[in-house]
């Protein structure tokens, strides 16, 4: 017989477990801007009102001051998922990368790349912008991470991109023989 703290213990055991997995495949390999600096950190924020948080369901990054536009990049090989406008986000780009999605907000102008069209990490998708109808905001982007359709905190992915070889891809050898 399994006590209830067994039980417990199981299901703790099994969402670390599970965790680790999703650690484990999630991997950048181009940061989305450059360089990364987090104005806005993932979960509760103070809404300014006593007692009344909301959750922030990405991380907000600022723009490149040496640049009077910042470019905003694919974090990862993947295909565009959806390339729309929200009154709340403005122009949102999501892709769906090898079992997680990546989602970039408040971009300038509307991506020309349409649903299904394949990106490479680092290719650019657009404009860091503040583009919002319901939102009056400074120019950032807003970035979110989903796994399984559940946001969750990028930061720690941002801070461990492995960047890839370019040259890979044109079928240049590196100084490493491959
Ligand atoms: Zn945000």
């Amino acid at each position: 017989m399994f006590t209830y703290e067994d039980c417990l213990r199981f299901l703790i055991l099994e969402c670390a477990e599970e965790g680790r997995r999703v650690m484990n495949r999630i991997q950048f390999n181009s940061a989305p801007v450059d360089p990364i600096r987090i104005t806005s950190k993932f979960g509760p924020r103070d809404t300014g009102i006593a007692g009344a948080t909301t959750s922030h369901l990405g991380i907000d990054l600022g723009a490149n001051k040496s640049l009077s536009e910042t470019p905003v990049f694919v974090v990862k090989e993947g295909i565009i998922n959806g390339n729309y406008w929200n009154d709340a986000r403005g122009w949102v780009i999501t892709i769906t990368h090898n079992g997680f999605l990546t989602l970039y907000q408040h971009l300038k102008t509307q991506c020309p790349l349409k649903a299904g069209a394949q990106v490479k990490a680092g290719h650019r998708i657009g404009t860091m912008g503040n583009s919002s109808k319901t939102l009056v905001i400074a120019t950032h982007l807003h970035f979110e991470l989903h796994v399984n359709g559940m946001p969750i905190d990028p930061e720690p992915y941002l801070l461990n991109i492995v960047k890839e070889d370019l040259r890979l891809y044109y079928g240049y050898t590196n100084n490493r023989g491959y």
